[in-house]
C-alpha cells in the first residue's frame, strides 16, 4: 500500500499516520505507535489491560483532508 488512500466516507485524499501512544509519563522516549491487541481487554486490579503475550500490530492511521475522518488500518 502507498502513502496515499481515498477517505472512506467522501473519497477524500487522505494523508497517511499513526495515532501516539504516550506511554510512561516523563520518559524522553516514550512516543510509541499505538497498537492494536487481538482479544478483548482484560484490565488487572491497577486498571492496566493484560496484554502478556497477545498478538500486537501498530494502528496505522489514515486522515482525511476533506472532512477530516479517520481511517484506521492494523496490517
Ligand atoms: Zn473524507
Amino acid at each position: 500500500m502507498g502513502d496515499s488512500q481515498s477517505c472512506s466516507r467522501c473519497q477524500g485524499p487522505s494523508t497517511v499516520g499513526f495515532l501516539e501512544d504516550k506511554g510512561e509519563r516523563g520518559s524522553i522516549n516514550a512516543s510509541r505507535v499505538l497498537s492494536w491487541i487481538s482479544g478483548a481487554a482484560k484490565t488487572g486490579p491497577l486498571g492496566g489491560a493484560k496484554v502478556l503475550g497477545k498478538e500486537r500490530l501498530p494502528v496505522t492511521a489514515y486522515r482525511c483532508e476533506a472532512c477530516g475522518h479517520l481511517d484506521l488500518f492494523v496490517h
